[in-house]
């Protein structure tokens, strides 16, 4: 069973969770990495398997635009350093098209998971704490800040605040910094705070002392009590965490006890996961490295990048590398797997990955399935195959003539083989015939070149690339030329390096009367 299927069924029996509320949250803070639409992902599999075993779930995403700046997204840190400390939705856009810095990354990431099919509404904190909804959980956080730090100490076993810390940052009215502020006074009404110059590395306070009502978006609860007040004031019952939070002790632990025991709603379904490593490493948004969230479906069709996420098993971790690797290919390979199961009914678990992988509803099952793989169309394109050419090849493959939807595949297909042999495709399918005799043809052995003059004579012009292949193969075979050997000579004297496609393509696209002009070239 598919493991969002599995939760969907634990759900469902333990009688609890009702009604049923979804949601999943991000700070805007950069660019999001690939990794970071594990979570929207998985939320809405949940959502999608709830309402597939006949419960309706409500499917929220939280924008956590409130929280302050505290490591500038790397594009931005020289001009915005100034603004380190403010909440997101304080900090000017560097696109005038927004409203704010949170608007901005908000945005971006919007788009990322729509395209990948998260169906979720979006909700603004901000806008929450403005509307006045947190009040009522700012002023139980307040009344029971020594409860809060012995759950802290309790759960994590990290040691106690200083003697009358409070639970809320308020934003400072002079210098409208958030994250700078300490509270040291709470009488029921208004807090008292000081903007504190030294209190953190990243951002220095104007040391302003005041006092203000904590309600109506004048500031906000501190990350894990915040976690928890959201639940309550939302609603949410099921809300998973990555293993970052999630980890015994972990921040995901404290805000489920602060829910229970100070806000007195109860502790959501409880769903750590693993992360997808991408290339061997956790990125964190604000660095600014690695492929962005919204730069996947510029790397794979959405219902295949949506794949990546919905096949990993969210127990253990994964890794994609798409870099100089085979990754992608593979990718496509296994969706075409899942979707082969799904067509023909068979392997329910992979049959069902397929199905959550779907943006918009699955395609009706057909008899005769065709799906043209990746990594022939990519062979044929490194090759210099034309689009008609590509077509003629896969219509032999399949034995039958292409339809229009197999042919919508090969189009879009071809657009994302196109991507990868020019971003990511491993060395050896990234080559082109050079105009200019290759400087490597230099490194050509006498041998070799005795080979490359044989080849004049064996080359016919109605060669087909196969039959040239094999009479390249038995020419070196004659010759007493290691097959390796004589291939690189082709190599170095085309296209600049010792190994490359299939010779015999390579020639026949190059032409008799140019390859014998090359030839005579390189073995002068
Ligand atoms: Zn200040």
């Amino acid at each position: 069973m598919h493991w969002a299927d599995k939760i969907a069924k634990e759900i469902i029996a333990s009688g609890k969770f009702k009604p049923y509320w979804v949601d999943d949250m991000k700070t805007p803070s950069g660019f999001a990495h690939i990794g970071s639409m594990l979570g929207p992902v998985i939320h809405s599999c949940i959502c999608r398997a709830l309402k597939n075993a006949g419960s309706d779930g409500v499917f929220t995403f939280v924008i956590n635009d409130f929280d302050h700046a505290d490591n500038m997204s790397l594009e931005f840190k020289d001009e915005y350093g100034k603004y380190l400390g403010m909440s997101l939705k304080m900090i000017p856009s560097p696109d005038p098209k927004y409203k704010s810095m949170a608007d901005y990354f908000a945005a971006d990431f919007v788009d990322s998971i729509r395209s990948l099919g998260v169906e979720a509404r979006i909700i603004s904190s901000w806008e929450l704490y403005h509307q006045g909804k947190f009040d009522e959980v700012i002023k139980l956080a307040l009344d029971n800040s020594e409860k809060i730090q012995d759950i802290y100490k309790k759960v994590s076993g990290s040691a106690k605040k200083e003697k009358g810390w409070l639970p809320f940052q308020v934003i400072c009215e002079k210098c409208k910094k958030l994250g700078t502020t300490r509270i040291f006074a709470w009488n029921g009404k208004e807090v008292s705070y000081k903007c504190e110059p030294n209190m953190v590395t990243w951002a220095q306070g104007c040391g302003h002392e005041g006092k203000i009502s904590p309600f109506g978006g004048n500031g906000k609860l501190p990350w894990k009590v915040d976690w928890a007040a959201h639940w309550k004031v939302i609603g949410v019952t099921i809300e998973g965490a990555g293993k970052d939070h999630a980890s015994a002790g972990g921040s995901y632990d404290i805000a489920m006890t602060i829910c229970k025991d100070i806000f007195g709603y109860e502790r959501p379904y409880r769903l750590p996961y693993e992360f997808i490593l991408i290339g061997g490493k956790k990125m964190s948004s604000s660095k600014g490295l690695g492929i962005k969230a919204h730069d996947l479906v510029k790397i794979l069709p959405a219902s295949i990048a949506r794949f990546l996420f919905v096949s990993a098993d969210i127990k253990s971790q994964s890794n994609f590398d798409p870099a100089g690797t085979m990754a992608i290919p593979d990718l496509f390979d296994e969706y075409d797997k899942a979707w082969e199961a799904y067509d023909k009914g068979r392997d329910e678990k992979l049959a069902r990955t397929y199905e959550l992988s779907q943006i918009n509803k699955p395609p009706e099952k057909e008899k005769g399935f065709f799906v043209p793989r990746f990594r022939d169309i990519a062979n044929y394109l490194s090759q210099g195959f034309s689009l008609d050419e590509i077509v003629g090849k896969l219509n032999e493959i399949k034995g039958g003539k292409i339809d229009d939807s197999e042919m919508a595949i090969i189009e879009e297909r071809v657009k994302y083989a196109k991507v990868w042999l020019q971003n990511h495709a491993p060395d050896e399918y990234r080559f082109e015939i050079t105009d200019k005799i290759p400087e490597e043809a230099k490194k050509l052995t006498e041998e070799q070149k005795k080979y490359l003059k044989e080849i004049i004579k064996v080359f016919n012009e109605e060669d087909t690339p196969e039959s040239l292949q094999i009479s390249l193969y038995e020419l070196s075979k004659q010759l007493g030329i290691p097959a390796k050997e004589a291939f690189a000579a082709i190599y170095l004297s085309f296209i600049g390096k010792t190994h490359g496609p299939r010779a015999g393509m390579l020639l026949s696209k190059f032409g008799k009367k140019k390859t014998v002009e090359r030839i005579m070239e390189v073995t002068k």
